[in-house]
């Protein structure tokens, strides 16, 4: 079996425990991919001490000439696009028409980042003075610790380290320890674009103690964490006491709303992706249909025999719907939220059991389930499951049906579907979410635009498009004066009449 490595200060290196862990097919428990390091606060103080010079060499070398290196990634992601979905799927499961979306989101971010190397625009604004300019411009931060989750191995560690990079930072990158090899993948792939080496180091290893390391090191001044919202809440704590940047993305319960004047193929189409799709692992999916009740029964009728036909199943294999959990607790959380809907009194409708068959046995399979008659408020409308379960909710109104999209702790994504454009803007008015879609599923952001969510999903920062590049470089604001005399400024000399 293959032994993989940390990349640390320029090399591939063992880690300093000596211990590793197995990463494993969740298709199949016996496929094991390799062994992966278990790395240390040991690990994490040499990644720092060569990230800080990496930082040295990176800032001082011209944003356009930092894009370059990050169009050239793209490039090289381009050129390696398929082998790389199959790795992906093969450690992460979903199927591969998506993990080469994952792929394709990490290409789009390079060459979004490259183009920004010749922008990472300031402002140049009047003085108060005469003969007196004065300016805002970017500078790097420093060492950015990027803590990475499971569900989009490739898009997710490239919408923080690309922006990160252009920016001027050096990188300390902790992936989930379900998906180290892509991780993999993608260092090597830094390394051939010709980024200088000790621009980027790799920690393998437990969130408990290489994660939880990196957020209490002092020298990393920026953290950029996806995760569930209770790691999140650890991380902020820690991030908070001790003064550093932070953007979190966490948890959603994301719901779409169908109306009774909708076009009810379209919002089927949706459901089925956006609740099943990546097996509901995503933190957009699809977790609660809000259903008008006009077209309660036939929507529910119509949206059951499509889920029931899904195919389960290796998302490596043609034909392949809905691929496997990712571990053995994912598929644990899954159960107890059956029993827990189940005690609640919902109407359990379809799915509710692990996939059965022989090709499913050695795999983390769940087949697609759907509750109805969820109560708002119950905690199978509340809570995040991330699996393949989808809990229908009925309302009489749109307004009701706004209601319930806003009454739980999250706010990622949602969706509407109807034909009434004045209550599509109602929507967008009046929804607390990051994203709204209308016809359109929960999931399905673009690379260009902002990403992410309020209320207990983030902490106000946005992923992507312009915005992120805010996060991961600090305004500096520049004043030169070249009158020769002392000029004071606030306009201390202000002539406005007071009265
Ligand atoms: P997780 O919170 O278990 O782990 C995320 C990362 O944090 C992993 O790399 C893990 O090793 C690390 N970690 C764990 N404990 C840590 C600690 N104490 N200190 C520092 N790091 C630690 O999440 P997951 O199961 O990998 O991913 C699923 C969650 O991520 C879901 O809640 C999902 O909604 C969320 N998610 C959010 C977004 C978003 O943009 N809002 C995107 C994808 C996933």
């Amino acid at each position: 079996m293959k032994t993989f490595r940390n990349f640390v200060a320029g090399e591939w290196v063992a880690p300093a425990s000596g211990e590793y862990f197995d990463n494993v097919n969740p298709a199949d428990r016996n496929d094991t991919i390799g062994r992966f390091p278990l790395s240390n606060s040991e690990d994490l103080e040499r990644a720092v001490v060569s990230a800080q010079r990496g930082f040295e060499l990176w800032k001082r070398t011209p944003a356009p000439e930092r894009g370059d290196v990050l169009r050239h990634v793209g490039d090289i992601m381009t050129r390696r696009k398929e082998e790389l979905a199959d790795l992906m799927t093969r450690e992460m499961g979903k199927p591969l028409t998506e993990t080469r979306g994952d792929v394709q989101e990490g290409i789009d971010t390079a060459y979004y980042a490259a183009s920004e190397g010749r922008r990472l625009f300031g402002k140049t604004v009047p003085s108060e003075m005469r003969n007196k300019w004065a300016m805002s411009y970017r500078r790097p931060i420093g060492v950015a610790g990027i803590i990475t989750p499971f569900n989009f191995p490739m898009a997710i560690p490239t919408w923080k380290m690309f922006p990160a990079l252009v920016c001027g930072n050096s990188c300390i990158f902790k992936p989930a320890e379900d998906v180290p090899h892509t991780a993999t993948a993608l260092v090597e792939i830094f390394l051939e674009a010709g980024l200088p080496p000790e621009v980027i180091q790799l920690l393998h290893g437990a969130g408990e103690v290489v994660g939880k390391a990196i957020v209490e090191h002092p020298s990393i001044p920026l953290i950029s964490f996806t995760g569930s919202t209770e790691t999140g809440s650890q991380v902020g704590a820690t991030c908070g006491r001790m003064h550093k940047r932070l953007s979190l993305e966490m948890g959603g319960k994301n719901a779409q709303i169908v109306l009774d004047d909708a076009d009810l193929d379209l919002a089927i189409e949706g459901v089925l992706w956006g609740a099943f799709g990546t097996t509901g692992q995503r933190c957009t999916a699809t977790s609660r249909l809000i259903l008008q009740s006009r077209i309660h029964d036939q929507f529910l009728g119509m949206l059951l025999d499509r889920a029931r036909a899904m195919k389960l199943g290796d998302g490596r294999k043609k034909g392949t719907d809905v691929g496997p959990l990712i571990n053995e607790a994912a598929l644990r959380k899954v159960e107890n939220y059956i029993d827990i809907g189940q005690a609640e009194g919902a109407d359990l409708l379809c799915g509710g059991r692990r996939g059965q068959g022989r090709d499913l046995e050695a795999g983390y399979f769940y087949e697609p389930t759907i509750f109805a008659r969820v109560e708002a408020g119950s905690r199978l409308e509340q809570e995040e499951i991330f699996g393949p379960v989808l809990s229908v909710v009925r309302v009489q109104t749109a307004a009701e049906a706004f209601a319930v999209n806003n009454g739980v702790k999250y706010g990622l994504s949602s969706s509407v579907y109807t034909r009434d454009v004045q209550v599509a803007f109602q929507a967008l008015q009046d929804l607390d979410n990051g994203i709204t879609y209308i016809n359109a599923p929960t999931i399905g952001a673009e690379a260009h635009l902002p990403f992410g969510g309020v209320k207990q999903t983030g902490n106000g920062h946005r992923e992507g498009g312009w915005e992120v590049y805010e996060f991961y470089s600090e305004t500096k604001v520049g004043y030169v004066d070249f009158s020769g005399t002392l000029q004071r400024a606030q306009i201390d000399n202000y002539q406005g009449s007071a009265d």
